[in-house]
């Protein structure tokens, strides 16, 4: 809601507008800019419903202002703070332009002026919490709920007619969204701003920085929601060249106000709060609809008989049908014989040589035989021995390599059928 001499003000400017400006020449706004021949201007303003779009700004939502190309909304958080935001409220002034503002109540509490400076001026004043915490993302309703209120009970204390003056828009400190947060204040008719990109002007770069990001994100958008600071040295700096390259580039200025009983919102399609609505490059807008076909027989098919499923149904039902294993495949192998996991003395260096050097194996070999020789074929030798083959064949599977004696080439051993060990 703003205030009735607000909406009086705005609405001899769409009066003036409508008849001179919409041409959309930017020369035709300086008329409306007394002493100031070479302004921007606003081009139009835009009455919103936050009922209708109750999140805005593609940095975070789907939806943002429904803006045409090359069409501008300046927006400034976290004043007013005299010595910065009188300076952006003066560059504004001289330009005719008309700004969205998102007050801190703590900054209005202790500036009340401040607040009716830009309500003075015709901006439009929304609120942005009372202290600012960046933890809306994690704060339970018993905090934010306190936050929101604070800085809508601090703003509406500096304006003579609030319930007018104050625009029911809210900006969630540092963007720090969270359902909840966006689900409370939309429940109370507030409109949620994001905004389609920001220009760093709250971190430590240039005040040529955050002119060339501002300029550079707007013109890869083609129109938007720019987010600036008017608490920021930067910002000042910067903001005389970013509102004279807006006019060198011909982009637009628009004020954005909320819809009241006496001013209905914009008329607006749904398709124009997109940032970039589906156009002929986007195929996917292009599919054809799938056709409503209509079926001109509804009969029911029958349904299938246990014959068509072509399932053996005598001595066993359909379902479950019986493992490979059930159905005993495997017994009908011939079993393994046990000669063909049998080692035959002296092939230990064959066996080794299938993994090491044939030198490496010879020496293990001979070192394996030496005692044995020695001993006389002990247990222990045996035990090794046979330790040995189990590994060879664990490590080989099968076909076993047998060789005979030393540097003899390894032949497969007949495999035996008939044993009835593993039956
Ligand atoms: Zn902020």
């Amino acid at each position: 809601m703003i205030g009735s001499s607000v909406v009086f003000r705005t609405r001899s400017w769409i009066v003036l507008c409508l008849g001179l400006l919409t041409l959309g020449t930017p020369a035709a706004f300086a008329a409306d800019c007394p002493g100031h021949p070479d302004a921007l201007g606003t081009s139009r303003t835009l009455v919103v419903d936050p009922r209708e779009h109750p999140r805005i700004g593609t940095m975070q939502y789907r939806e943002t202002l429904p803006l045409r190309d090359h069409e501008v909304v300046l927006t400034f958080d976290d004043g007013p703070l005299p010595k910065y935001s009188n300076q952006i409220l003066k560059m504004l002034d001289d330009e005719c332009i008309k700004a969205t503002f998102f007050i801190i109540g703590g900054q209005a509490k202790a500036n009340p002026e401040g607040v009716r400076k830009l309500v003075a001026a015709g901006h439009t004043v929304g609120t942005h919490s009372m202290n600012h915490p960046l933890t809306f993302d994690r704060m339970p309703i018993e905090k934010y709920e306190p936050e929101i209120n604070g800085g809508i009970q601090w703003t509406s204390a500096a304006m003579t007619d609030p319930a007018k003056q104050l625009a029911p828009f809210f900006r969630i400190p540092g963007l720090m969204r969270a359902e909840g947060v966006e689900n409370y204040l939309i429940s109370r008719g507030i409109q949620v701003w994001s905004a389609d990109f920001p220009a760093d002007d709250w971190r430590h770069v240039s005040p040529d920085r955050v002119y060339q990001l501002a300029i550079q994100r707007l013109e890869a958008k083609g129109k938007g929601i720019l987010l600036l600071h008017d608490i920021q040295p930067r910002t000042v700096a910067a903001l005389p060249k970013i509102i004279r390259d807006l006019k060198a580039r011909g982009y637009r200025i628009v004020h954005v106000v909320p819809a009241t009983a006496d001013l209905p919102a914009t008329p607006t399609a749904a398709v124009e709060w997109l940032l970039h609505p589906p156009t002929e490059t986007t195929p996917i807008a292009r599919w054809p609809a799938v056709p409503n076909f209509v079926f001109a027989q509804s009969t029911m098919l029958p349904a299938p008989a246990l014959a068509d499923l072509n399932a053996q149904t005598e001595h066993q039902p359909v379902l479950p049908r019986r493992t490979r294993a059930q159905l005993d495949v495997a017994s009908t192998l011939p079993v393994p014989g046990h000669d063909l996991f049998a080692i035959p003395e002296g092939s230990i260096e064959v066996l080794l040589s299938t993994t090491l050097s044939r030198r490496a194996a010879t020496r293990l070999a001979m070192a394996a035989e030496t005692p044995r020789a020695a001993k006389g074929k002990s247990g222990s030798i045996k035990a090794g021995k046979s330790r040995a083959s189990r590994t060879a064949h664990a490590a080989h599977g099968t076909p076993k390599h047998a060789g005979q004696a030393k540097g003899t080439t390894p032949r497969p051993t007949r495999v035996a059928t008939s044993v009835k060990k593993r039956a």
